[in-house]
């Protein structure tokens, strides 16, 4: 399936609640061949408002810590397991996760990444699929508040930069 068709099927999903109140699904953006994709839960206010993955404080944290070690943002392909934003931000249901997960794994299939770096509690969703690293890091929402968690988060990056030079050689 095409990327321009997923995000179709993504803009007029009603497969579960969330779609409701929202003002836009967020399916995620970056190159189709990205070699590296960055997966987190799902979209918060400000994602909702712009229809973009990671544009709020969060987003703008983690692509600045990105910069810093070299990785462009523009490089990488940025999503979420969940493409609509929850009710007062909170944590999606499993119903919600398990009917959004296609599309995730529609993504995946699509952009073949050889590496994906899962941010915080996508964890726990996102399916390991033969052939692909994964590493999991701090969310940058925690990294951002906390000293420990930011240097924490910081040295997860410096990981995931070894991991791209790696898939280079
Ligand atoms: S969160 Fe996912 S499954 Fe639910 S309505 Fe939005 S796109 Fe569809």
């Amino acid at each position: 399936m095409l990327m321009e068709e997923l995000n179709l099927q993504i803009y007029g999903c009603k497969k579960c609640r969330l779609w409701k109140d929202t003002k836009h699904a967020v399916p995620g953006e970056g190159p189709l061949n990205a070699k590296v994709m960055f997966v987190g839960q799902n979209p918060g206010a400000d994602e909702d408002e712009l229809g973009r993955p990671f544009v709020g404080r969060a987003g703008k944290y983690l692509t600045k810590t990105l910069a810093e070690y070299g990785i462009k943002r523009e490089d990488v392909f940025i999503t979420n397991i969940v493409k609509h934003v929850s009710p007062q931000n909170r944590k999606p249901f499993d119903d919600e996760v398990r009917a959004c997960l296609p599309y995730l794994i529609a993504q995946i299939n699509v952009i073949k990444p050889k590496l994906i770096v899962l941010l915080g509690a996508s964890a726990k969703d996102t399916p390991r699929i033969d052939g692909i690293e994964y590493i999991q890091v701090i969310h940058p929402s925690a990294a951002m508040r906390f000293t420990k968690m930011s240097e924490k988060f910081r040295q997860q990056i410096a990981e995931v930069v070894k991991e791209i030079a790696a898939i280079k050689t």
